[in-house]
């Protein structure tokens, strides 16, 4: 069997092994993809853990380098594909939500195009070089830069495959956040899979999206969580021995909703992440650039703020936040 290859990375068994993917020049500038391949002495499962699809979520990233440093592939059963800064654009130029040469949302471009701009060039080198070889896959989020956040999991409830849809609620409750998402809504199209975690999905791989850290701020503690919770995967997927965690009182989030700001101006908001709220309550305000009220913002559900713009900056459509319904 040949080796694993990822971008410049040949895999090795029993050898941790980092370098890029380059993904080539195109109608705008090309960009590197810093990834590293642990491959376990022993075989398993490929496990890809993604951070960075946005550029402003430090947390994750920053969790990735501990788990590099911390994962001996001596004592491994399958591979390990560390994405440490999928959007190394954004990361580079301290964007939120889109890439700086295209100003498209990387994470929603997938499965992405080799012809297309640096977004959607991105999506395709992971698409075919981390996701394809993979078996599961936990894409590794935060609050952006701009966004308060309480840590959460979405689960994709896909419905395409009742096993892959309840593995892939296992390694949420594996990865440790005890507040998750059921998120039903996401495409069924491979060629139009959206979503980084839903490209794996739709192609058979359970996959997770996770969120945790908070305003474009890696802290020790979400740091320690995201590390964690790579870890606590592994060992789920019989990867690494030691007991295997699980959520043990999961509280199910169903329905959400995002918010979307009603106009362009000076955000305020009203709310913290984590905070109950009645409907209709007050969420925040949207005032113009002399400080005159253009909207007040409320909550269209009672339930549990997840995160919340905190940075005054706003245009009409973007998100103000987001509440959800905890059972
Ligand atoms: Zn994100």
């Amino acid at each position: 069997m040949n080796p694993l290859t990822v971008g410049s990375v040949v895999a090795r068994a029993g050898a941790s092994v980092s370098g890029f993917i380059t993904v080539p020049e195109g109608v705008d500038p090309g960009s590197r993809i810093p990834v590293t391949v642990a491959t376990g002495a022993h075989d398993g499962p490929v496990l890809a853990l993604v951070a960075g699809t946005h550029g402003s979520e430090p947390s994750p990233i920053l969790a990735l380098q501990r788990v590099r440093a911390g994962l001996d592939p001596a004592v491994l059963s399958g591979t390990v594909i560390l994405v440490h800064v999928a959007n190394l654009p954004s990361f580079a130029h301290r964007t939120i939500y889109r890439g700086p040469h295209d100003g498209k949302n990387l994470n929603r471009v997938f499965p992405g195009r080799p012809d297309g701009t640096a977004s959607e060039r991105i999506a395709h080198a992971i698409t075919t070089q981390v996701i394809e070889p993979c078996d599961a896959l936990v894409d590794m989020h935060s609050g952006d830069g701009n966004e308060a956040l309480r840590p959460y999991s979405y689960w994709n409830k896909l419905g395409l495959s009742d096993d892959v849809d309840a593995r892939a609620r296992d390694m949420a409750l594996a990865f440790g956040l005890d507040h998750i998402v059921i998120d039903r809504g996401r495409p069924r199209d491979a060629a139009a899979s959206v979503f980084c975690s839903n490209t794996a999905h739709v192609r058979g791989k359970p996959a997770v999206t996770t969120e945790a850290g908070e305003a474009g701020v890696p802290t020790e503690e979400m740091v320690a969580l995201n590390a964690r919770g790579a870890f606590r995967v592994m060992r789920h997927l019989g990867m690494l021995a030691g007991p295997r965690e699980m959520v043990a009182q999961p509280h199910w989030i169903e329905p959400s909703e995002v918010l979307v700001s009603p106009g362009t101006g000076t955000w305020q908001p009203a709310v913290r992440p984590g905070q109950r709220l009645g409907k209709g309550a007050p969420f925040g305000r949207l005032t113009d650039y002399f400080g005159e009220l253009v909207a007040e913002v409320r909550s269209p559900l009672e339930g549990e703020v997840l995160y919340v713009v905190v940075s005054p900056a706003m245009a009409e459509g973007e998100p103000v936040g987001m509440v959800g319904v905890v059972s």
